[in-house]
């Protein structure tokens, strides 16, 4: 069958592991495909210093050197990349799917793969949002280097709070881990590695209240749950790694989603909506990795490919 050229044949939406990987595939699949990314592809993953267990690179291998690559190979098998376009929204128009973007733009496909992964969920306390960029970060692998011999803190107990408490040690004097349990939740490896960082002190049961400063972060005030004690702490930075939320917004309505936003499919990967699947963080699945957000964008990228084939 004839197919309209003026169509794309899948549009996928995110530029992390899981989209550049569906971007591969559809590619070698010799679909007409285009990937709409919110900013600079590479997703969560390229701002991660080291990923340790990607299988293949036994040494770790640098965030954003694996996703560059992910890019390389999506574009060398044809699929076009489009940066700096923020999705708004999908709609029907009849079997074809129409995505628009911030910049009212539109565009149509006759599948679409939602791709669009998680950003970091902030905490809320006073402080956090006015000190954003002046000692505020959620982002280490970006903004470490700015705290050489200075003190700071991380808020969290998961593998994101560990991984990057360590990484920060290459230049903070001392990182604060404050976590609101007696348990880490990190994976043991990073939790043993943490005991044994003498920069590093985990500060347990204990919630940040508020982060005090005069143009920048200057110190926090934390609680001791138990105690209820109060104690403040001079640190020059704050990075907060309390999970994240899904990159969701644009699916309210349109695209059904669990209680916590992420997005529902089936076996095949397909949401709600007739041709529009999704896959990697973004999906309401059991584990958020790298290795799981490719397999899902491959998973993804071939049911498109076999919607497409039958339905047009
Ligand atoms: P996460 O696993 O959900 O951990 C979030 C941490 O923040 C938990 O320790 C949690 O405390 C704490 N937290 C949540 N809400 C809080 C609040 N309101 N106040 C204070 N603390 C709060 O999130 P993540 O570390 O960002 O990781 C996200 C996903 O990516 C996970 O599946 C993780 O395994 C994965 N990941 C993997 C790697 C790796 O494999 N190397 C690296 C990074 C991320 P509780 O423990 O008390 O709930």
């Amino acid at each position: 069958m004839t197919r309209d050229q003026q169509t794309n044949d899948v549009i996928i939406i995110g530029g992390g592991p899981a989209g550049l990987t569906a971007a591969l595939y559809c590619g070698r699949a010799r679909l007409n495909t285009l990937l709409l990314e919110k900013a600079a592809a590479g997703g969560q993953a390229a701002t991660t210093d080291i990923i340790e267990n990607y299988p293949g690179f036994p040494e770790g291998v640098g965030g954003y050197e694996l996703t560059e690559k992910m890019k390389q190979q999506a574009v060398q098998f044809g699929a076009r990349l489009q940066e700096i376009s923020t999705v708004t929204t999908i709609e029907a128009d009849g079997d074809i799917r129409v995505v628009k973007t911030e910049d009212e733009s539109s565009y149509r496909a006759r599948a679409v793969i939602i791709a669009s992964g998680v950003e970091a969920r902030t905490l809320g306390v006073p402080g956090e949002s006015e000190f954003r960029g002046k000692g505020v970060s959620y982002c280490a692998t970006c903004d470490g280097a700015f705290y050489r011999d200075k003190d700071v803190a991380v808020i969290g107990g998961g593998n994101a709070a560990v991984e990057e408490a360590i990484f920060l040690t290459k230049f903070a004097s001392k990182v604060y881990v404050i976590h609101r349990r007696a348990e880490l939740r990190a994976d043991k490896i990073l939790q043993e590695r943490a005991f044994e960082n003498s920069r590093i002190e985990i500060v347990w049961d204990s919630h940040l209240k508020k982060i005090l400063g005069n143009s920048k972060v200057e110190e926090i005030v934390i609680e001791n749950k138990n105690t209820h004690e109060r104690t403040e702490l001079s640190v020059d930075g704050v990075f907060f790694y309390i999970g994240s939320v899904p990159n969701t917004t644009f699916c309210t309505g349109v695209i059904d989603l669990d209680d916590r936003d992420f997005i529902l499919t089936d076996a095949k990967l397909m949401t709600s909506m007739k041709g529009v699947f999704a896959c990697g963080d973004c999906r309401a699945n059991l584990l958020k990795q790298v290795a799981v957000a490719v397999g899902e964008g491959a998973l993804a990228a071939v049911e498109a490919d076999r919607y497409v084939e039958d339905n047009f």
